[in-house]
């Protein structure tokens, strides 16, 4: 595991009378196993390696707006731990920054300020760093309401295996009284909106927020890499294709009427864009 320099994986932008900080987490190597015929996927990325192999960000995002202070998906634990020795081994091609804990620290962000911490889905990636394995599995925003799309947690198989994450984490956060999952579109704070976005999970949430005439949007899985906004059908193995392609076509559309700035979790960091619409369909574009 080797680390970057610590000023390289923070980085913040006025939207509207918002302030958007990024946090990365780090690179994840990772196949895709986009369900296309590889020499399609091979000339939409040809960063991939030989193995199929794409090198993610990993992007926690805090926003202040107004007297609030928001996560959106707070990542992994830090990289210190016992958990990170676990997941390296699912996760044998990630590089981690020095994490979310540090970047805070770098951005002035106190976590017992925290109002808000949202969820986009419950795989590995978006959500473990809500509790910390330090401080004895407790969680790492005391004050915050967790908020999460509920067909992401009503049912979810992982909550019945004992020491899953789901069961250890969340479950804590369930336990306090700290979760706050959600049934539909809700606007959570004045101008922040949680809009569900099936497909890459079945509870799959994206976040809006306007401010001072200017959009922006977290997308969590909405799409992994930009062939995915090019291609709207192009989905990896084992989602809801169907439920991924209307989730995408709804919120690229907004998206791009409304000139947003865009951060996905896996754009590469620094990892703000725009969803521009062409004659044919939707690009990436980064700023
Ligand atoms: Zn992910």
């Amino acid at each position: 595991m080797s680390s970057q320099p610590p000023d390289s994986y923070v980085i913040s932008r006025r939207i509207g009378d918002a302030t958007v900080t990024v946090i990365s987490e780090g690179i994840l190597s990772w196949p895709l196993e986009l369900q296309v015929p590889e020499p399609e996927w091979r000339r939409a990325m040809p960063e991939a390696d030989e193995l199929g192999l794409v090198p993610l960000g990993l992007n926690v995002v805090h926003v202040r707006l107004g007297s609030a202070s928001v996560i959106i998906d707070p990542g992994l634990d830090d990289p210190d731990t016992e958990w990170q020795r676990r997941y390296a081994q699912e996760a044998p091609g990630l590089t981690r920054t020095p994490g979310l804990e540090a970047g805070l620290v770098t951005a002035g962000i106190a976590p017992d300020e925290v109002t808000h911490v949202l969820i986009t889905h419950t795989h590995t990636d978006h959500y473990c760093g809500v509790t910390r394995e330090r401080t004895g599995n407790s969680p790492r925003f005391p004050n915050a309401r967790y908020v999460l799309g509920r067909a992401d947690w009503d049912g979810n198989p992982e909550r019945d295996r004992p020491g899953s994450d789901i069961a250890t984490r969340l479950g804590e956060i369930e336990r306090l009284g700290l979760l706050a999952p959600l049934d539909s579109e809700q606007e959570i704070l004045p101008g922040l909106t949680a809009i569900p976005s099936p497909g890459e999970s079945p509870g799959h949430t994206v976040y809006r927020f306007r401010s001072a005439g200017e959009t922006f949007f977290y997308v969590g899985d909405l799409f992994h890499h930009p062939c995915e906004v090019e291609h709207l059908t192009w989905v990896s193995r084992g989602r809801h294709q169907p439920g991924v392609q209307s989730s995408r076509e709804r919120i690229y559309a907004e998206a791009a009427s409304a000139n947003a700035v865009v951060v996905s979790t896996h754009e590469p960091f620094p990892p703000f864009g725009r969803i521009r619409r062409t004659s044919t369909g939707y690009v990436w574009r980064r700023l």
